[in-house]
């Protein structure tokens, strides 16, 4: 069976490629990464490493004018927002009637997955692995592309619409932060080519949600993280 895998280059996705290296043979394991116009552009250099790392081919898959119509979103660098440094908590007490959180790109899973999905029907690849996993809190509904009913949902899209030639495989999904960074240190996954910032600067920040909550679940882990910040909150 030959596999595809959506691969950001952070700890999540760099972790369902280990597994699914581990479970297939890297022979049968292609990862694919997206270019869609992020800020933290940074993230597809990681992605390369990461595949030369495991000796996997990488499909660099160029979206970057597909998102032009957001005007809202600041993980798109097309915007010029700032990203907001606030607790979820706090972003969401913000929120005005049908506005989503400034990071969420929208329907950026299942966006992806639909082209995973052509790629590995027209490939003969018959499962798209992909990271999400089990949210915490507010997080839940503020990425709905990321939830279990969505994941439900977009893998019976996929099956159907593939003629059940394709499936979604989400190993990570009932696992959190914490507990995936504990599977990836098993695993030997190499956590130092990994990057989860949401800016693109020279060091990850420290201090946007997607570092906060990286930086939360090493500290509980009682694990020393091998990446450098620029701030430590
Ligand atoms: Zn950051």
């Amino acid at each position: 069976m030959k596999v595809l895998v959506l691969l950001s280059g952070g700890i999540d996705s760099t972790t369902c490629l280990a597994l699914a290296i581990e479970k297939h043979g890297r022979e049968n394991v292609e990862a694919i990464s997206f270019n869609y116009g992020q800020k933290n552009i940074k993230e597809l250099a990681h992605a390369k490493e990461i595949c030369k790392f495991y000796h996997v081919n990488l499909i660099e898959m160029d979206i970057s004018k597909l998102f032009s119509f957001s005007k809202k979103c600041a993980m798109l660098s097309h915007n010029n927002l700032e990203l907001s440094h606030q607790t979820y908590d706090k972003q969401f007490e913000n929120l005005k009637e049908n506005e989503n959180v400034i990071s969420n790109v929208p329907f950026r899973n299942g966006i992806m997955l639909s082209i995973c999905a052509g790629y590995a029907i027209e490939n003969n690849l018959s499962k798209i692995y992909y990271g999400i996993h089990r949210e915490e809190g507010i997080a839940y509904d503020l990425y709905p592309d990321c939830s279990t009913e969505f994941n439900k949902s977009m893998n019976e899209a996929i099956i159907a619409g593939s003629g059940r030639k394709v499936e979604i495989e989400a190993p990570l999904c009932n696992l959190s932060k914490r507990e995936i960074i504990k599977l990836a240190v098993d695993k030997n996954v190499p956590l130092d080519l990994t990057w989860t910032c949401y800016d693109n600067e020279e060091v990850a920040c420290g201090l946007c949600n997607s570092c906060t909550d990286r930086i939360k679940a090493f500290k509980e882990l009682g694990l020393i993280d091998p990446i450098k910040y620029r701030r430590l909150t």
